[in-house]
């Protein structure tokens, strides 16, 4: 006798696909500083429903509490290396600690995290068809032998060195990305993003904007890591945001760096926040972090010409908003002298 099967059932994704108009986002890390910005912003969009997942390893319930309870938002407790299962159409994949503290302090973890956290998401992203995009970092250069930094450059980055966990561990995440690209056909971008600053950032996360934001509103030394002349380039959180779904968005693949070219040594940096903050605070010269890259500013005309995108906000009118937020935070208001 001959066995009737039934036909098959259309998954939840196809279902959504057919049926629904609303598009279902997935946000990795999202509990973090740029992911919890960036689930702001989609939020925004009434055709978005989003769906974070975190571990909360950095990242903050704190920073998306607006959201519980909205009909449009779902939170999950779950870590990117273990598989995951849901039905979405695009995943912005962040999770990732991103200070140095952080992620040296872990570093087997941080690894995993950029190698099998990718991988899993690339398999989800393969099952259900959806769109994926990796922030990536300008880590990848390394200490930059080419200045700027175009997406050409190759890097140049120690394999074995106290970074690595990060570095290379995003450079394998990229090329996760191109071979689930190359061999399975998925749609992939890659973002490259240059040191971001903003509110929501860990207050005692190590990273030289929070630090010297900290240091200035409790009254507390500037600590410029040696020699001071080393460079960055720094991006406002809203500008980053607004790249990042530009990207998701556009028909570019990446990598694209996203970041403000505007370049400082962390003396000049040092010196704008004492001006702007608390001109009282002196600067006290430290000792350095192995490995650390001595020049970093992105050639961004990519992403001017493919997704129509530059930075707007300066240092000097970003600075302001971050300190509103810290002061809210350590409680420390600001003192008005009329
Ligand atoms: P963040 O530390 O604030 O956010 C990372 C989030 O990922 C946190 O909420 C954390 O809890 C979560 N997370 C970490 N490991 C996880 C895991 N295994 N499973 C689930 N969740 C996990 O950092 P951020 O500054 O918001 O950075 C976000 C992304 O952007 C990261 O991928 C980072 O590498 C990249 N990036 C950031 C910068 C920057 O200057 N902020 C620069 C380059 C790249
Ligand atoms: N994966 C996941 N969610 C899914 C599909 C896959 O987390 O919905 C994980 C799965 O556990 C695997 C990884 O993604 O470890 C890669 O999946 P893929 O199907 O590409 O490879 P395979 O399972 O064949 O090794
Ligand atoms: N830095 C500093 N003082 C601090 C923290 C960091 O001078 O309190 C320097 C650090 O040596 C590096 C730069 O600031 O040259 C940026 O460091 P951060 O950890 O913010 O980011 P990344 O090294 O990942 O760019």
């Amino acid at each position: 006798h001959t066995i009737t099967r039934p036909p098959p059932i259309p998954s939840p994704l196809r279902f959504s696909k057919f049926f629904q108009s609303n598009l279902r986002i997935l946000v990795t890390g999202g509990a973090g500083f740029i992911g919890s910005h960036l689930v702001d912003k989609l939020m925004e969009n009434e055709k978005n429903e989003v769906i974070v997942v975190d571990n909360y390893f950095t990242g903050s319930k704190d920073n998306l509490k607006k959201w519980f309870g909205h009909p449009r938002f779902e939170i999950i407790r779950h870590d990117v290396t273990e598989t995951l299962l849901v039905e979405v159409d695009q995943i912005y994949h962040l999770a990732c600690p991103a200070s140095p503290i952080f992620y040296k302090y872990n570093p087997v973890k941080t690894i995993k995290t950029n190698v099998i956290g990718t991988l899993n998401m690339l398999g989800l992203a393969k099952r259900v068809g959806a769109r994926i995009l990796l922030t990536s970092t300008s880590e990848v250069y390394g200490d930059p032998l080419e200045h700027p930094q175009k997406e050409e450059y190759w890097g140049n980055v120690n394999p074995i060195g106290v970074r690595s966990c990060y570095d290379e561990g995003k450079r394998v995440a990229e090329t996760l990305m191109f071979d689930y690209h190359r061999q399975h056909g998925l749609e992939i971008r890659i973002a490259r993003i240059f040191n971001t600053y903003g509110p929501r950032m860990n207050i005692d996360d190590g990273r030289v904007v929070s630090n010297f934001i900290a240091q200035a509103i409790r009254g507390e030394p500037l600590t410029v890591q040696a020699p001071g002349t080393q460079t960055r380039s720094f991006c406002y959180v809203s500008d980053m945001v607004d790249g990042l779904i530009r990207l998701m968005e556009g028909d570019n693949t990446g990598p694209i760096n996203i970041g403000n070219p505007g370049e400082f040594t962390m003396m000049e940096l040092a010196e704008t926040v004492k001006e702007l903050i608390n001109p009282a605070v002196p600067l006290k010269n430290v000792e350095n972090t192995p490995d650390d890259p001595r020049q970093r500013k992105p050639d961004i005309t990519k992403a001017k010409e493919l997704l129509g995108w530059e930075p707007k906000i300066t240092l000097r009118e970003g600075l302001p908003f971050m300190e509103e937020d810290f002061r809210q935070r350590l409680g420390v208001p600001k003192q008005h002298i009329d």
